[in-house]
């Protein structure tokens, strides 16, 4: 499978990396959707964007939460670094990544390659004037019992620049998530159940445009039928063989 993933890939000079929650299992981070994932625990429809400036409970979970969850001290693995590896062979694009963890970024893909379509969980700012405290300045004042620390230039809800259910995606990283996806020539798909939409219409853009498709998933996508190669297995052991196998 890893040989026809990569004829599929052979000829093409812009490949556009998409990637969701699967390729960041390993290290140690949930999925939504996976067997062990965290829809089997919660319930999506709770973590709306208007719960989230109309509840203070809610706001003082998410903290919580926030401080407490795995994104904060995950570091990256293999997949992330074959993608790095990748865009640095000039074979590449960019990714799109719908993660919020930054682990592209801590595995040395640059900025002008990377597009965070559903935001970041190590920024943040105030949904009232833009005013954007650190993260560890918050993470004090919340450890020192601010359950719900507001802005320090207005008094307004702060909040983590992560996506939530009903807030806008940001203009700036969908712009330029679709100009990769206008040059792209090729796409591969990694650890994405290619179902969370608008973010899904990015990959399936460009195989509408009649390039190839390469999906490296663990379990079925929506759009398996559409793909040139498909594997199934953990984007750690895979991509990076299907990388090596691609630049060699
Ligand atoms: P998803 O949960 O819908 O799908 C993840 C897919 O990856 C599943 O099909 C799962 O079986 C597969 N998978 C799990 N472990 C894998 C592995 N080791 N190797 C290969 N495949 C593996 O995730 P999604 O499509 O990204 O969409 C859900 C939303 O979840 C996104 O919007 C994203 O913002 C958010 N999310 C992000 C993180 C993160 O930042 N790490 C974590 C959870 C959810």
């Amino acid at each position: 499978m890893i040989e026809r993933a990569a004829e599929a890939l052979s000829t093409s000079r812009r490949i556009l990396v998409f990637t969701g929650a699967g390729i960041s299992t390993e290290s140690g981070i949930p999925d939504f959707r996976g067997p062990q994932g965290l829809w089997k625990r919660f319930d999506p429809s709770d973590y709306t964007y208007n719960r989230y400036l109309t509840d203070r409970e809610f706001r003082e979970q998410s903290w919580k939460r926030h401080f407490e969850s795995p994104y904060l001290s995950a570091v990256p693995n293999d997949a992330h670094r074959a993608v790095t590896l990748l865009w640095e062979s000039g074979r590449s694009i960019g990714c799109v990544t719908q993660n919020i963890d930054g682990l592209h970024a801590a595995a040395g893909l640059p900025n002008r390659a990377l597009v965070e379509v559903h935001g970041n969980a190590h920024t943040a700012h105030c949904i009232s004037c833009g005013a954007e405290p650190t993260l560890s300045d918050i993470e004090q004042r919340w450890r020192s019992g601010d359950t719900d620390p507001r802005c320090g230039s207005c008094g307004g809800i702060l909040k983590t620049k992560i996506v939530y259910f009903g807030e806008d995606l940001p203009t700036e990283a969908i712009a330029r998530a679709w100009r990769m996806t206008e040059d792209a020539d090729a796409v591969l798909v990694v650890g994405s159940s290619l179902c969370v939409y608008p973010a899904a219409f990015i990959p399936l853009d460009v195989v509408d445009r009649g390039h190839p498709l390469v999906i490296v998933n663990q379990g079925a996508t929506d759009h398996d039928f559409r793909a040139a190669a498909l594997i199934d297995g953990p984007a750690a052991t895979v991509l990076p063989l299907l990388i090596d196998r691609l630049l060699a």
